[in-house]
């Protein structure tokens, strides 16, 4: 694609003491694309995601984004070098205003720019400047998972990674969170969204991967997946 590729993934296996949670994957994800990885619980999708945002670290196979390996690169750095995750359950300090958690989300940034970038924040989700002083913890749990992608979006990532970013909410709030995240892609983000809902997420993907014990066992198109006599759509909740 025009922008090139972004993340690549090669032979990647993460292992926690005996369990192997991730057993050989290869991804590639070029800017602006955006790729939905689904499957049952314990498949290695949170294992995953979390090695690519650096927080766990493989025990074999590389990372590399944009060209440039991940080992040995400090956390923080990470966040520089552009790959933001929202994690499951959000990571919302409850007892820090609206304001404080999107803060954070600034803290790798060293530019002059973050006060404007939040101006934009609240002008995109004005529910979050209305209650800006109150307590995030206040706030529903859509009103946390914008407040969780807006914090992601503040570190100016060229890949923003959402795990589930669906779960325990209603339908109408789900349409919202992929209307922000179908306008993210737009603006040339790269996605890679862990589902349950893989109707949701195959709506917005431009390829798909199911994961199964820590390997891909299908990958295409979420239309290739979706009429693959393997993709067993009742498990993976299509509705
Ligand atoms: P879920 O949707 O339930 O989070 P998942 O597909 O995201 O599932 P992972 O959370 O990556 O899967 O877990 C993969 C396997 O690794 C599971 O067997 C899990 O119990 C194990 N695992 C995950 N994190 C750890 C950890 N920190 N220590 C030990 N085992 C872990």
């Amino acid at each position: 694609s025009q922008g090139g590729r972004l993340v690549e993934l090669g032979g990647l296996v993460i292992r926690y003491g005996a369990i192997a949670a991730v057993q050989g994957v290869d991804l590639a994800i070029d800017a602006g694309e955006a790729v939905a990885i689904v499957g049952p619980n314990g498949a290695g999708k949170t294992s995953l995601l979390s090695a690519i945002a650096g927080v766990a670290r493989p025990s074999a196979g590389s990372i590399r984004i944009a060209g440039k390996p991940l080992a040995g690169i400090a956390l923080s750095d990470v966040v520089r070098e552009g790959v933001a995750l929202v994690p499951e359950g959000r990571n919302i300090f409850g007892s820090l205003t609206v304001m404080e958690n999107l803060r954070l989300g600034t803290t790798p940034r060293r530019d002059a720019s973050v006060p404007a970038d939040i101006d934009r924040v609240f002008a995109d989700f004005p529910i979050l400047g209305e209650r800006r002083d109150q307590p995030a913890g206040q706030l529903s749990g859509g009103e946390q998972q914008m407040l969780a992608i807006a914090r992601a979006m503040l570190s100016r990532p060229r890949l923003l990674m959402l795990d589930e970013p669906s779960l325990g909410l209603a339908p109408n709030i789900v349409d919202k969170v992929y209307d922000i995240l179908r306008q993210i892609r737009g603006q040339g983000v790269s996605l890679l969204l862990v589902e349950q809902n893989a109707a949701r997420a195959f709506a917005l993907a431009d390829r798909a991967c199911v994961m199964s014990r820590g390997v891909f066992t299908l990958t295409g198109t979420p239309a290739e997946i979706e009429r693959h006599e393997a993709f067993d759509a009742a498990y993976f909740g299509v509705a």
